[in-house]
């Protein structure tokens, strides 16, 4: 292998330039040994040393240069006979694709590795288990428009495009993203403004898909400016994995162009703290720069960031990057999905964790999405042991109890962790 034309800032483990000993070509670039959750690092160009600086940091290369194919993944990572098999499955599924960025934070010789875990399909795709669904959170039945789902009162979610700039094996859109599932989306753009200009009461629009900072700075500015001009649309959101997937994108010159459209909000999705590089970090910061509000939405995944340890780094590496953490999303019952779900009790001991023991802002809100199209639930541990028309009953993190009264009267007391007994 080639050396590097330019050098990362950040010390990595390298190891040998030759094959590794089962025969996988690149350099295995995280170790576990050697990977603090905490730090930041950059990885690049790690498996593309010919890589040139300018190469590596135009996202539109990192596109074309994406992973797609079986043997472009095992060319670098040793494959378990399931990843082999759900690799295969791709072409008529979720498509599979990881910008170089992405691919090069996967362990080559770790199956467990929790960023493969998110991106390598596994054979598990193909099984599909009691309960899951094709469209979990019930998006089709609320489109009044293609394109368009409008299911609470004052919002609706903009589907501006089906493509990712890699693709997460848990997605609860799989059905129509990445353009090779059972369904097409069929975005009306004409349409859905026609109907924002309607429904008066839609005060909040959502940019989603797909993810909308694929979109050219052109495309996504006529959007934006056909949403700005619609009297009643107070705020706009981008929900996108781009500042992520391919941080590259977040250029000086789209955050100047976002901040034309204030009040403009973002969730970004990260999901284990090893996603936040220094490229992440920097790129995030250039979007809190611009003046956008930024909050994460992670998934709870088996085997990725289902225990406290990793849930408290992860969000203690957000707010140092100036991001909120917002939901924490039990997984929904996409088909094919058992594999990387967890239970809900899990999420709960995370929470129980996290709460009290570090500052509420760093906490997400836990929520399902109720299956079939509920819409999301919050879900919290049982911090209210007992409620009637006289008092409340509270349970704080360390466990101990405390009463308050239901109407204004004398101050809460602390009583006898014993008391709860009799709650
Ligand atoms: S980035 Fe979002 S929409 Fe795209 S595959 Fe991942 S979860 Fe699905």
């Amino acid at each position: 292998m080639s050396s590097p034309k330019y050098i990362t800032a950040l010390p990595i483990t390298t190891v040998s330039n030759s094959s590794t000993p089962h025969g996988v070509t690149g350099t295995p670039l995280v170790t576990t040994q050697s990977t603090t959750l905490r730090d930041f690092r950059s990885h690049a160009p790690g498996y593309w040393p010919d890589a040139t600086k300018a190469e590596w940091s135009d996202w539109r290369w990192q596109l074309r240069h994406r992973v797609t194919t079986l043997a472009q993944a095992e060319k670098h990572l040793r494959l378990t006979p399931t990843e082999r098999e759900g690799l295969l499955l791709t072409a008529h599924k979720l498509a599979f694709g990881v910008t170089p960025h992405y691919f090069n934070l996967i362990e080559p010789d770790n199956p467990d590795c929790p960023i493969r875990r998110q991106v390598i399909p596994l054979a598990g795709e193909a099984v599909i288990a009691p309960g899951e669904m094709a469209d979990p959170c019930g998006e089709d039945g609320h489109m009044p428009v293609p394109g368009l789902v409008h299911r609470y009162p004052d919002r609706v979610l903009f589907l501006v495009t089906d493509r990712c700039a890699s693709y997460c094996r848990y997605c609860t859109r799989s059905r129509v993203v990445s353009g090779v599932g059972d369904q097409e989306l069929e975005t009306d753009f004409e349409e859905i403004y026609a109907y924002l200009e309607k429904h008066t009461e839609v005060r909040d629009v959502l940019l989603s898909g797909g993810d909308a900072l694929l979109l050219s700075d052109a495309k996504l500015r006529a959007i934006l400016t056909r949403l700005r001009a619609i009297p009643q649309i107070e705020f706009l959101r981008i929900g996108s994995r781009v500042p992520i997937f391919l941080p590259q994108r977040i250029t000086p010159e789209l955050c100047a162009m976002l901040k034309e459209f204030h009040p403009l909000w973002m969730s970004v999705h990260v999901n284990h703290p090893r996603e936040l590089t220094t490229e992440v970090r920097d790129a995030l910061g250039r979007l809190a720069d611009a003046g956008i509000p930024l909050g994460n939405q992670s998934v709870l995944l088996a085997g990725v960031n289902d225990n406290p340890d990793t849930m408290r780094a992860l969000i203690h590496k957000l707010l140092r990057c100036r991001v909120r953490p917002y939901y924490l999303y039990q997984c929904d019952l996409i088909h094919g999905s058992a594999h990387l779900r967890t239970s809900v009790t899990k999420g709960l001991e995370i929470i129980e964790a996290l709460r009290g023991h570090t500052t509420g802002y760093a906490v997400p809100q836990y929520v399902i999405d109720a299956p079939g199209g509920g819409g999301k639930v919050p879900v919290s541990p049982g911090y209210v042991v007992y409620h009637d028309k006289e008092k409340v009953v509270l349970r704080n993190y360390e466990g101990r109890i405390f009463e308050y009264p239901e109407k204004p009267g004398p101050a809460a007391t602390l009583v006898s962790p014993e008391a709860i007994l009799d709650y």
